[in-house]
């Protein structure tokens, strides 16, 4: 078999790899590649495979045979092209060994700028630029950044010996008062050869060897360091919190150097071609004069803007300007580029799209189509689901005026908009191990550094002393839509002390602020947050999604309020009504419960439900009212009765009280209802089974409302639905009841108003046998959420102790995400399609839905869509995501309906990979969960698609599996979804 080629060139407007080959090259790689092939200003080189960095790692990092011969002739084909030879004593070519992997990852691999240099070459490079201190400061940087990234030496005594360097000679030197900040570029020639003789000294302390003066030993430990950078610990906790899996490594480019240290006329920099906050079509960006490439993103000196960088060098900034629009147009969507200007001419070195807020990413869409650069579908395509949810992030409330004038403490730089309000830490660590600990935390660091990747996750905003909006802080930050304010210069930050003062306050660790991202102040204490404006492109873009989507998208809702809230987030109904949760909300609903339950004779439970029937009764006219028009499926009750009662003393005791019973007796009957396995026990239609008078007081309540709406106008569609269904008859008992009292109530009141009785499918037995079921069921939804824990045997109260590690790719990696929040389409869904297809087999007009968890999740709407559902159900937040997935499945469908028949989608293999189950298996499990596209179709006659999820790349906090609570304690807990100062569409925990 033909060897694959493992090193692409590039150089004088030819390049042997291009823009589309991210997979191979790296982001970085391919974008030189295209950038090269459309004639942009880029230096020349070569870039090594991601392949290559897998091999390194499978084959215990030795490189695959041949590598060194292919970069060697790649190397030779680079020094023809400049003219120039790597350590050439006279005129050195110069290099940069860069990673790029295939998903940006934001500062988290290594780079090494200016390898070539040496003793010999340093004073070449001086001769041939006629400019010695920018040789020496180039080396220096090389010998920092060799040092500490490919052996491993402190960066931080490099840093001190610098700084020892400015304290002493340049300060005395430019009479800079003690204290005072001193710029790398005020370090003089003559210092910086006194510090090169200190790195060198340094270096040789650590390692035991002299810094290496022979250029393919320093170009051999570069790339080693990339490959190296991939598994180092801040790169593989990035790719952990963003859940980026399957990915085969990074790639390593080498690129003759181009010189942004070489003085005033040169520079580098890093821009976006639109605003990446905003989304606005601006240039946007910073330079920094004088300096090479880290300079800029390390937060090391604050930078210029790009309005003050065209009147500096204007010709740079016109050559600029010129390469955004090309690149714009080139790749029709926002970009985020990396440059230099050596003596006023350009130099591009990056160019990936753009990372942008989410209010940025549906400006940016709409814009996009409006200037017929891409079409409505792609527009859809592109808007991802963490878009969505942190477009709904929240605002400081302005109504505190005074509030917010008197805690005003001082402001940065506005990187990332949005609000933020938590305790202050000062380390990444501490703030990780508190918000494990349910605090809400904002990080606040000097700067940050790619280690503090996990703490910047898990905090709610982060705030820098330094940095620019392009520093690592804002360019992480923003991926997630996170808040964040940077270049506070104002801020002093005592690590030791652990506070941070500014303008006279003093903030210690533990102590509240609030960020306001918008305009980059930050205030003392916990300020009220308020949910945001919507911008008008949302709304123009929900509307091509509405119009693009099949699948319908309905809400979870329990009351009046959250059915309102969820229509106006486009909730086209209601999809799961739990009415177990409208006993709760007051006492009295909460005492004639739990008197129905201790009751003893059918005629004292009769007499407590009575109490309940005008509560329901109310509640159910609201959630009509606001879902007008509209079908809602009314869940009869469903969990333990041991859920509703008080398990301490006194509240038995006040129950007792309450009913007119002895405690003892309270006592005996709350013990007589425990069960060991709730969970498998007495509960859904189990309990109506037993108690079939709470059935008749749910329906009878249903129908009153209905009815009552209805001779007020109000169109109403109930639909009544019986939970945790194993088996037709047990469905036929509760369904012969429901109509018996449904028709009794409507002959009563002389309506006519038409309803349905459906079940859920949440046992793998009623999946099994929904042919049967669905004799009598007028609809099904799928209950995934106790599905997903009867299918995997995994208790959804306590699966999130260990489930972590099913998903951790270090650990098993048996599933890509969390199951209970992201549908198992291998295992449940496969009882979802053959419960769909057994179901319309007898029933071709069946209707289904989901109203697990799973329903606002966009990788399971988009399963649902293919398994021919027709409709979701998410809790009020997450509907705008239903929708979009829900569009983007229909164009994902239509994308592949012409596509050749299903292959297994195998998950691309992470780097430790866990064993994959064997080819046949694979193909027999893919076979038979393939969807039915017609629903009424069986399985086996359903048309080739793709059914295994593809990489599912989601945000991905670790995930806590959908804890079922006791109903007492989630309905005294349960939040009234006010959309102020909950964060929203955060996933709905039942
Ligand atoms: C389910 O099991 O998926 C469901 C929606 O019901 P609950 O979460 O109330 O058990
Ligand atoms: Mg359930």
């Amino acid at each position: 078999m033909a060897k694959s080629k493992m090193v692409y060139f590039f150089g004088e407007r030819k390049s042997e790899g291009d823009g589309s080959m991210k997979e191979l090259l790296g982001g970085k790689g391919a974008g030189l590649a295209e950038m090269t092939k459309i004639g942009l200003p880029v230096p020349a080189g070569f870039t090594i495979t991601t392949e290559v960095c897998d091999l390194y790692y499978r084959n215990s990092k030795r490189y695959p045979e041949g590598l060194k011969e292919e970069v060697a002739q790649h190397l030779a084909r680079l020094e023809k092209v400049t003219g120039k030879k790597l350590g050439d004593p006279n005129d050195p070519l110069l290099v940069s060994v860069r990673s790029g992997s295939p998903v940006s990852m934001p500062g988290m691999m290594e780079t090494i700028l200016n390898l070539g240099l040496t003793d010999a070459s340093v004073e070449g490079l001086a001769r041939k630029t006629g400019n010695r201190r920018f040789a020496l400061d180039a080396y220096r940087r090389f010998i920092m950044m060799y040092g500490s990234t490919a052996m491993g030496i402190d960066r931080e005594k490099f840093d001190r010996a610098f700084q020892r360097i400015k304290e002493t000679s340049t300060a005395k030197r430019l009479g800079v008062p003690y204290g005072k900040k001193i710029a790398d570029t005020d370090v003089n020639e003559a210092e910086l050869a006194a510090l090169l003789a200190e790195f060198k000294a340094l270096y040789k302390n650590e390692i035991g060897s002299s810094f290496p003066q022979d250029p393919q030993v320093q170009l051999w430990g570069a790339i080693g360091a990339v490959f190296g950078s991939w598994m180092a610990d801040k790169a593989v906790t990035y790719r952990r919190v963003e859940n980026l899996v399957g990915i085969k490594g990074t790639a390593v480019s080498v690129v003759q150097m181009v010189f942004g240290n070489k003085g005033d006329t040169s520079g580098t920099g890093v821009c976006f071609t639109r605003d990446p906050n905003s989304g606005e079509d601006v240039f946007y960006g910073d330079y920094l004069v004088n300096a090479q490439g880290e300079d800029v993103v390390a937060g090391i000196r604050t930078p210029i803007k790009l309005s003050e960088f065209a009147s500096k060098d204007p010709k740079a900034y016109r050559q600029l300007c010129a390469v955004r629009t090309t690149l714009e147009r080139h790749y029709k969507d926002m970009q985020d580029l990396e440059f230099t200007v050596e003596e006023e001419k350009l130099y591009m070195l990056q160019c990936r799209t753009g990372k942008r807020s989410p209010s940025a990413a549906f400006k940016i869409a709409v814009d996009l189509v409006k200037e017929k650069l891409i079409t409505k579908e792609q527009a859809i395509s592109r808007i991802k689901t963490s878009d969505i949810e942190g477009i709904f992030y929240p605002a400081i409330d302005k109504s505190q005026t005074k509030d917010l004038d008197e805690s005003f403490i001082v402001q940065g730089i506005d990187a990332v908009p949005g609000a933020a309000c938590g305790k202050v830490y000062f380390s990444a660590e501490k703030a990780e191990e508190c918000a494990k600990n349910g605090d809400k935390v904002i990080l606040v660091r000097k700067e940050t550094s790619p280690e503090d990747v996990g703490g910047m996750h898990a905090a709610q905003g982060i705030l820098t002393a330094t940095g620019g909006k392009t520093s690592h802080a804002a360019v992480v930050a923003r991926g997630w839509g996170k808040c964040c304010i940077v270049g506070c210069e104002k801020l002093e930050i005592d690590y030791d002390k652990k506070s941070f003062s500014a303008n006279g306050y003093t903030i210690k660790e533990g102590e509240y602020v609030t960020l306001d991202g918008c305009n980059g102040n930050v205030y003392k204490g916990a300020l009220k947050l308020v949910a945001p404006k919507l911008p008008d492109s949302y709304e123009t873009l929900m509307k091509w999604v509405d119009e693009t989507r099949t699948l319908k998208v309905r809400t979870n809702a329990d009351t009046p309020y959250d059915a309102e809230h969820g229509r106006k987030l486009g909730a086209e109904g209601i999809g799961l009504c739990r009415t177990e949760h409208m006993f709760f909300d007051s006492e009295e609903r909460i005492l004639a419960i739990r008197q129905m339950i201790i009751a003893e004779t059918v005629e004292a439970r009769k007499k407590a439900l009575a109490k309940l029937l005008p509560f329901q009764t109310r509640d159910f006219e609201g959630i009509f009212a606001a879902m007008d028009g509209l079908g809602v499926t009314i869940r009869l009750i469903d969990p333990p009765l041991h859920e509703f009662v008080p398990h301490d003393a006194a509240g038995q005791k006040a129950l007792a009280k309450a009913a007119g019973v002895s405690f003892d007796f309270v006592k005996q009957r709350v013990e007589k209802l425990h069960e060991a396995n709730p969970m498998l026990g007495h509960r859904g239609c189990r309990l109506t089974i037993t108690y079939p008078e709470i059935l008749e007081m749910q329906v009878t309540a249903i129908m009153t409302a209905a009815c009552n709406m209805a001779r007020r106008g109000i169109k109403v569609f109930p639909e009544i639905m019986i939970p945790l269904v194993i088996d037709a008859k047990e469905f036929a008992i509760n369904e012969r009841l429901t109509r018996k009292t449904a028709d009794a109530i409507l002959a009563r009141e002389g309506m006519k108003v038409s309803y349905s009785v459906g079940t859920m499918i949440e046992t793998p037995r009623a999946a099994l046998l929904a042919d049967e079921i669905a004799q009598t069921a007028e609809f099904f939804s799928f209950g995934t959420n106790d599905l997903t824990q009867m299918t995997l045997g995994m208790s959804r109260d306590d699966a999130g102790k260990f489930l972590p590690d099913y998903v951790d790719e270090n650990k098993a990696a048996v599933f890509k995400a969390d199951p209970f929040q992201s549908l198992d389409q291998a295992g449940v869904g496969l009882l979802i399609t053959s419960g769909i297809a057994k179901g319309r087999a007898s029933r071709a007009k069946l209707k289904v839905g989901i109203c697990g968890e799973h329903g606002g999740d966009s990788a399971s709407v988009k399963f649902c869509h293919r398994a021919g559902m027709d409709y979701v159900s998410a809790s009020p937040f997450r509907v705008p995501v239903a929708r979009l997935a829900a569009a983007q499945a229909a164009l994902e469908a239509k994308a592949q309906k012409n596509a050749p028949a299903i292959k297994t989608v195998t998950p691309k293999a992470p780097i430790k990979k866990a064993k994959p189950s064997t080819p046949a298996k694979s193909a027999k499990l893919e076979k038979l969960s393939r969807p039915s596209s017609k629903a009424t179709t069986s399985a086996k006659k359903a048309p080739a698609k793709k059914v295994a999820s593809k990489t599912a790349v989601k945000k991905n906090t670790p995930k806590k599996t959908v804890a079922k609570k006791p109903a007492v304690k989630r309905a005294v807990t349960k939040t009234r979804a006010t959309p102020q100062g909950k964060k929203p569409i955060a996933k709905a925990k039942r």
